[in-house]
């Protein structure tokens, strides 16, 4: 009987059980659990399929983790009930239900996608808890959100990649709340560690490729949809959530990977040669970049939440040592960090650059 009701505590308790080897218990928290200077409203969720904490104040996901490779893909039908409210949160927590979105003119944005757990009906079943769901915009969640759920898929199913996963979304201190309950992000994140299948995270060095990104929880058109004009660096998710990710990489190589931009990165290899100067700037910035002169360029500066500060077209010009230019007044936008992306039809680049 004693043992009985040491054990029944024991399982109670199970998913508070943050020091001690928690990485052993689930691969989906093979990064490290991400934790905040606030303890109190981190309540640790680890299913088979994935690893959240839940915020009982916002009623929903501080963050979720996952593991997903090509065996995560599968052909079970998609679960055709409604979503499920979560009956493992502790009785004094709301349990979000499906009818809490109802007419909000939001989406039931599913954080692990439905599609990344189709092996098994029970997986697929699991991604319907409102635990793993966040309020979305139609378009983000539709369009924006889904052309990087999309390149994942590809990545598993193509490359035979391994990913790490972690997202969430960036809250003001006032949300706007559906049913007075949901908390509704003014930006959702994702990250992803790219491995190979069967890496884990010993095998990360300072050369593996990180895809971070933050899109604003808001309306998208055509041309605006593509999730790589969102991409930013771990460590300004860091900074816009105040949790520290990836935190089981050793610190050094954490440091690096975390403040690359994977996009701009990319770009600048595949190109060579798109630079900015001066970075930092006051007023002005030129950049020169191994595109088409002459050719008309759309130009999209956004801060680091993903919030649109200047967007324009601009034609390229042709500088001495034969590469493209542009010149950008920047004495308009405030000062702060911004990630600037150039686009035509079939290029696209990317960099940053500080205002100070
Ligand atoms: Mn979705
Ligand atoms: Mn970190």
């Amino acid at each position: 009987m004693k043992y009985c009701s040491i054990l029944f505590i024991l399982l109670l308790h199970l998913p508070n059980l943050h020091a001690q080897f928690p990485q052993a218990m689930s691969i989906h928290l093979e990064m490290g659990i991400p934790l905040d200077d606030n303890a109190s409203n981190d309540y640790l969720i680890i299913r088979p399929q994935y690893a959240l904490s839940y915020n009982q104040q916002l009623n929903v996901a501080n963050w979720i983790s996952w593991n997903l490779h090509r065996g995560w893909y599968g052909s079970v039908p998609r679960y055709s009930g409604n979503f499920i409210a979560d009956t493992s949160l502790p009785a004094e927590f709301y349990r979000v239900k499906h009818s809490d979105y109802t007419n909000s003119g939001y989406d039931r944005g599913h954080m692990v996608r439905s599609e990344e757990r189709t092996a098994t009906d029970e997986d697929n079943r699991s991604t319907f808890l409102l635990t793993n769901i966040m309020p979305q915009t139609p378009t983000l969640n539709q369009q924006t959100w889904l052309s990087l759920e999309l390149e994942c898929e590809r990545m598993c199913k193509n490359d035979n990649k391994e990913l790490f996963v972690i997202a969430g979304g960036v809250f003001g201190p006032n949300p706007k709340r559906l049913n007075t309950v949901v908390s509704v992000p003014d930006s959702c994140w994702k990250i992803i560690v790219i491995l190979d299948s069967g890496q884990r995270v010993k095998d990360i060095t300072s050369q593996t490729r990180v895809i971070a990104v933050m899109m604003k929880n808001g309306t998208y058109t055509s041309g605006t949809t593509d999730w790589k004009l969102y991409a930013t660096t771990v460590d300004a998710i860091e900074q816009s959530t105040g949790y520290d990710f990836l935190s089981d990489v050793p610190k050094p190589i954490q440091a690096i990977i975390e403040s690359k931009n994977y996009v701009s990165v990319r770009e600048y290899e595949h190109k060579r040669g798109l630079e900015i100067y001066p970075n930092p700037s006051q007023d002005h910035v030129t950049i020169i970049f191994e595109g088409m002169p002459y050719q008309t360029y759309s130009i999209d500066i956004h801060d680091l939440l993903g919030h649109s500060v200047k967007s324009f077209q601009s034609q390229s010009t042709l500088n001495a040592e034969g590469s493209s230019t542009f010149d950008i007044d920047i004495e308009d936008i405030p000062i702060g960090a911004y990630s600037i992306v150039i686009r035509s039809q079939h290029e696209l680049f990317a960099t940053q650059f500080m205002k100070h």
